[in-house]
């Protein structure tokens, strides 16, 4: 599947603490072990464990290069590179889209791990885009922090409404579909069941 001459796109999404840094991590040390040159970016915004590290909630820690924008990443490519793993994929601007779409077309392998929602549960940022042109989507869940079930959604903690709020365990907590709340419901536009079907089946007629 992922022998050096063909480029691939792989993801790995879910919510907070679902384990995708720690995938991310796996994936790069068996590429290691492969003797694969690898190079690990992550976006610059993301400095909450450590300036360099990806770090996982299980503190699992590689090395990495933080970059401000998503075509730093073809600018800091280093010939010898095969494979290019990536995290909190999410933060960067819709460039990434190109950038990972010429790295898989190089023959490049790209490992991507982000959050598909956020903290609305709404589609984060290039997410959507990126699922859909990925070889391979591994969607993986967290443990809802309520109930124990498969949490697929990140409860954040604070009023804040800054989709970049970066956090920790403090901020937020993965939850299920049913222990997952989001107030807003006029942002939302969440209407009683009965009105909202008539209104999603008027909408699909049109
Ligand atoms: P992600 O990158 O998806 O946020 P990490 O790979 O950093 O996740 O961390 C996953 C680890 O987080 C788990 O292996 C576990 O040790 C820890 N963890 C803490 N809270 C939870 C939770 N509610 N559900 C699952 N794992 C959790
Ligand atoms: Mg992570």
């Amino acid at each position: 599947m992922h022998q050096s001459y063909h480029g691939s796109i792989e993801v790995v999404c879910g919510p907070m603490f679902s384990g995708k840094t720690e995938e991310l991590i796996r994936r790069v040390k068996r590429a290691q072990i492969a003797k694969q040159r690898v190079q690990i970016f992550k976006p610059a915004i993301d400095v909450r464990y450590h300036e360099e590290d990806v770090v996982s909630h299980s503190s699992q820690a590689i090395k990495s290069e933080p970059v401000e924008k998503a075509v730093d990443i073809l600018i800091r490519l280093k010939d010898s590179t095969r494979v290019v793993a990536i995290d909190e994929i999410q933060f960067f601007d819709e460039n990434i889209i190109t950038v990972v779409t010429k790295l898989a077309a190089r023959g490049y392998r790209v490992i991507c791990a982000g959050l598909d929602l956020d903290y609305r549960a709404v589609p984060f940022g290039p997410m959507p885009r990126l699922l859909a042109i990925a070889d391979e989507v591994m969607k993986i869940h967290a443990i809802c922090t309520v109930c124990g079930a498969p949490a697929t959604r990140s409860q954040r903690l604070s009023k804040s409404k800054e989709q970049f709020l970066l956090g920790e365990t403090d901020a937020y907590e993965a939850r299920c579909r049913g222990h997952f709340h989001y107030d807003d419901a006029e942002e939302q536009g969440l209407l009683p069941l009965n009105e909202e079907i008539k209104t999603v089946a008027g909408e699909l007629r049109n």
